[in-house]
């Protein structure tokens, strides 16, 4: 059953509420939350105004409407009218006027590209473009998308194939020195298998009809010196492969990142345990068809149907625990991936993932996110600023400067929270202190009981000045800061009239 929340909205807690500077997410009016709108798409109500007839649209008619009560916009080729969504944008109707009569697809993949409009929208779909308009990157034919962008971009990898009796490889090679196991997502699903491998901010795809059946598991192996990828597939029979197979939707091609789509598969809810009082520890199973790991500092997001509608929201894989070697279940191939996940009562989306049994499944997708390991070169100092589930992405960073950052002196953590009860992973942070003396802690309580000692308030230049000390003058550091919107946002703002530059301070967004 969905928890539908009823009171004021925004709650005191809520991301939707105002934030300043940056791209705010505006305060939304009493009745008009993402429930409220999914609400108002099933109720019957035409709200395209066209009586559920699909039209062709001409540019000049994409122009004409360009009024708050008249708005359409053009995604990808497929025009909506998104006049009755309005006062339902978190990000607010002036941000939805400023693709108004024109293509927003540009400016709908800087703001929030994994948002699934499709469905969102899909009561308020007018029909489909006739014509190309002025700057229609998703409806060029792929040739014209990712030839001239991937000329800009590294120079272009290739593959090749060969076969045993038993196994078919495919080796790609990427000609780039940078690629591990983090680089390459792939998954086998039906007939069809797709790799993508990250290389800097584009992606190339493999993606083929193969000729023959396979088994479901794979293995993939990287030579990082040389770039080189293999991917052994296990063949169902022992036959002679005459081809791999052929080519699907943009196979062989090196495209920007942000213009691919998110690609998801199914994963299968192993484990939820108790951390908080409201935050919990998933534990997802990929399917044993599916090589991903998540880079440290990346996100994925996940999918669920919610009445009908999908929903996606962004969550931020963690380890099992931060002493994880004794925590991990000994599993070939990283096929656990875990999660710390804050249940909101009156959320969409967290009532519905506390909803699920062991055993049932979560859409999950490729991981994105622009943090980058080369921000740990040299590093002696990290400086973790955290509120709330802004913790979960300091857990990897976190690990990963401890074991492999030689340069390291000092990590310091300073978590900011409403209450003792609200830290997450507590006595193993503090543990975590007591056994590495390179990290230090420091809990800041925002509604504290009398009780306790530590500091109390909220981020100020104050805790800041204090806590931001380098071990040397000279020290090479860098602030990594997560957790709602504004606390970011004023965080950033404060650590920018410290004077530290862009290059130190990595904050952590959607
Ligand atoms: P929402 O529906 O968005 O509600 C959020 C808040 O508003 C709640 O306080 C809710 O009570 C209140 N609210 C909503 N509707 C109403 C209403 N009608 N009346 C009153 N109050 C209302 N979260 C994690 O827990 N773990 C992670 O690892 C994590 N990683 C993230 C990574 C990124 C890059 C980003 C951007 C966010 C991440 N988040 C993470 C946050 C996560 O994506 C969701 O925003 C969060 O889980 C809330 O989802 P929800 O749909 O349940 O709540
Ligand atoms: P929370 O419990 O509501 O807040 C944590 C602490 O931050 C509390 O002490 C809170 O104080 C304080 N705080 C809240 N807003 C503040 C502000 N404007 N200025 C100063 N302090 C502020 O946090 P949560 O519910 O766990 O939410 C965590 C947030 O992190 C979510 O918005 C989530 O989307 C985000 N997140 C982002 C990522 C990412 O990668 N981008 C990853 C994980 C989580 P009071 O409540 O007492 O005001």
């Amino acid at each position: 059953m969905l928890n539908v929340p009823s009171q004021s909205f925004p709650g005191s807690s809520s991301q939707q509420r105002v934030s300043s500077g940056g791209r705010s997410k505006v305060p939304l009016k009493q009745g008009r939350s993402l429930m409220d709108w999914i609400r108002l798409t099933k109720s019957g109500k035409d709200l395209t105004g066209l009586k559920g007839r699909l039209i062709e649209v001409t540019e000049e008619e994409l122009k004409k409407h360009n009024k708050r009560d008249d708005c359409w916009i053009c995604i990808r080729g497929f025009v909506y009218n998104v006049s009755p969504y309005m006062e339902y944008h978190p990000g607010g109707e002036e941000e939805l006027m400023r693709a108004a009569g024109s293509d927003g697809t540009d400016l709908f993949d800087q703001v929030h590209r994994w948002v699934n409009y499709e469905s969102m929208l899909k009561e308020c779909l007018v029909g489909r473009m006739a014509v190309k308009p002025a700057v229609p990157k998703g409806m060029l034919p792929k040739s014209q998308v990712t030839d001239p962008l991937a000329k800009e971009g590294p120079s272009s990898p290739s593959y090749d194939w060969f076969q045993t009796d038993a196994l078919v490889t495919i080796v790609i090679y990427t000609k780039q020195k940078d690629i591990n196991l983090d680089s390459v997502i792939a998954d086998h699903r039906d007939d069809s298998f797709r790799a993508e491998t990250v290389i800097k901010d584009y992606s190339y795809l493999i993606h083929i009809a193969l000729s023959h059946e396979i088994q479901e598991d794979f293995s993939v192996r990287v030579v990082e010196n040389v770039g080189k990828i293999e991917i052994v597939l296990k063949k169902k029979e022992n036959t002679s492969w005459k081809c791999l197979g052929h080519p699907l939707e943009n196979h062989n091609s090196l495209i920007p990142k942000k213009d691919t789509g998110l690609y998801y598969r199914k994963c299968q809810l192993i484990s939820k345990e108790d951390v908080t009082h409201d935050t919990k520890l998933f534990c997802l199973m990929l399917p044993p068809s599916t090589h991903l790991q998540v880079p440290t500092g990346q996100h994925v997001y996940f999918k669920l149907t919610i009445t009908g509608t999908e929903i996606v929201k962004p969550y931020t894989p963690v380890s099992g625990s931060l002493f994880s070697e004794f925590k991990e279940p000994v599993l070939p191939n990283n096929k656990y991936i875990y999660f710390l996940i804050k249940i909101y009562p009156a959320g969409l989306f967290t009532p519905e993932l506390d909803h699920l049994q062991i055993g049932d499944y979560v859409s999950v997708s490729n991981p994105e996110g622009n943090f980058k390991i080369s921000q740990f070169q040299e590093l002696e100092d990290l400086f973790l600023l955290a509120a709330g589930t802004g913790f979960t992405p300091m857990v990897k960073v976190l690990s990963y400067a401890l074991t492999n950052i030689p340069s390291l002196r000092k990590v310091k953590l300073m978590f900011f929270n409403k209450t003792e009860d609200d830290i997450i992973w507590r006595s193993q942070l503090e543990k975590l202190a007591f056994k590495d003396k390179r990290f230090d802690l420091e809990f800041v309580l925002s509604a504290p009981t009398s009780e306790w000692n530590g500091k109390r308030g909220y981020i100020s230049p104050a805790l800041l000045s204090e806590f931001l000390k380098r071990s040397l003058d000279t020290s090479k550091v860098l602030i990594c800061i997560c957790g709602p919107v504004p606390f970011t946002e004023q965080g950033m703002k404060l650590l920018h009239d410290l004077n530290f530059s862009k290059d130190e301070i990595h904050s952590f967004t959607a």
